[in-house]
């Protein structure tokens, strides 16, 4: 029995291979007779788990050999504050705030740094970023912080900015939560990315930070011994039990990504082919319709979350009822834009999109 399309923004699908897997692990992991959740984060077995998760996420991310990966708990929202308590020094930090997301980041930090806007999107109520050239950036910043997806607002850079081009030395920090692994990453343009697990990777709980060397060892007194990336990098992870069921859950995630394949490209080289197909095809179906639109920008897309909204917003009701009869679940928006939303993240197959846009036609037919 095939299951439904799930377009949650998050938690979201995990592939079907992935769930089977753990299904038939949970009571016995490689014959050592626990499940991993009953397993000491400190025996033989669980270090294996790790130590392969880590090396495949390296390896999957082409993340250079001075970056530290951490596997930390708290999520997204938590690495806005644990960010300026580890980098800021108390001092500047500017924000690109394209969305909610970067918004909240923004205010967070007022508590640990003095936050700079550098540039936001609000005018243009988030459908669209400023050129990175008119971007304010401030001589003294620790770091500049943006959201490489906006989950919510549906706008991604399709690429990272070179802060040294634009005449600023701080490194950049990204909160990459909802385009981790869907796309190559130039590490060459940023010092810190952090993302909780949810969204592209595997269960809540598990959050991924990935620091450049020199950005450790500089955190405030305050900040809590379990936060600080230091601490963390040093005891690999194991300062405090980390989420392990996360930890194995990614894991099992990271070698379904290395067995997947697009032509001679495997990999997130492979998801970045399909996620700009799928992204492709469902915009162009959205643009041609005459009951559907979505309003980003197109320079700012997002391949990951596309927000859309009928025409006719009373037929709201009866399109997500409709939808979910088929077979395709979690389209509602988020609350503060509205409308809907398709999440269409690595565990979405070509077809659950086809699937998508199929329904969406025949409910224009009958709409009109
Ligand atoms: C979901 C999300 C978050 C929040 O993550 P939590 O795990 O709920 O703290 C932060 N940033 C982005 C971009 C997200 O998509």
């Amino acid at each position: 029995m095939s299951r439904p399309f799930n377009f949650s923004a998050g938690p979201a699908a995990i592939p079907e291979e992935v769930l089977q897997q753990a299904a038939s692990e949970m009571l016995n992991w490689g014959g050592s007779g626990m499940g991993v959740m009953e397993m000491s984060h400190r025996g033989k077995e669980f270090i294996s788990i790790y130590e392969t998760a880590e090396a495949n996420l390296r390896e999957l991310l082409a993340v250079p050999s001075n970056f530290h990966i951490l596997f930390m708990q708290g999520g997204g929202l938590a690495e806005n504050a644990i960010v300026p308590l580890n980098l800021s020094k108390g001092g500047v930090a500017d924000f690109v705030v394209t969305g909610s997301w970067s918004q909240k980041s923004h205010q967070e930090a007022a508590k640990y740094a003095t936050p700079r806007l550098a540039a936001t999107g609000k005018d243009s109520n988030f459908t669209s970023v400023p050129d990175a050239k008119d971007w304010k950036l401030s001589a003294d910043a620790q770091y500049v912080h943006l959201c490489s997806n906006e989950t919510i607002h549906g706008v991604e850079f399709q690429e990272l900015p070179d802060l040294k081009a634009l005449g600023c030395d701080a490194p950049l920090v990204i909160d990459f939560s909802s385009n981790v692994a869907s796309r190559a990453l130039d590490w060459s343009r940023v010092g810190l990315a952090f993302g909780g697990a949810q969204k592209n990777i595997g269960p809540a709980g598990l959050t991924i930070v990935i620091v450049r060397d020199d950005l450790l060892g500089h955190a405030l007194d305050i900040c809590p011994s379990a936060f600080n990336y230091k601490t963390v990098a040093d005891n690999q992870s194991m300062f405090n039990t980390p989420p392990t069921w996360g930890i194995y859950m990614a894991g099992l995630t990271f070698q379904w990504l290395k067995r997947q394949t697009e032509g001679s490209l495997t990999g997130v080289a492979a998801m970045e082919v399909r996620n700009k197909a799928k992204a492709d095809f469902f915009y162009q179906y959205l643009d041609a319709s005459q009951l559907y639109l979505n309003k980003v920008d197109v320079a700012y897309r997002s391949r990951m979350n596309i927000p859309f909204f009928l025409r006719d917003e009373s037929r709201n009701d009866a399109f997500l009822a409709g939808a979910k009869a088929r077979g395709l679940l979690q389209l509602k928006g988020h609350k503060s834009v509205g409308g809907m939303r398709a999440s269409l993240y690595n565990a979405m197959p070509m077809g659950g999109v086809q699937a998508l846009v199929g329904y969406m036609q025949d409910f224009e037919r009958t709409s009109t």
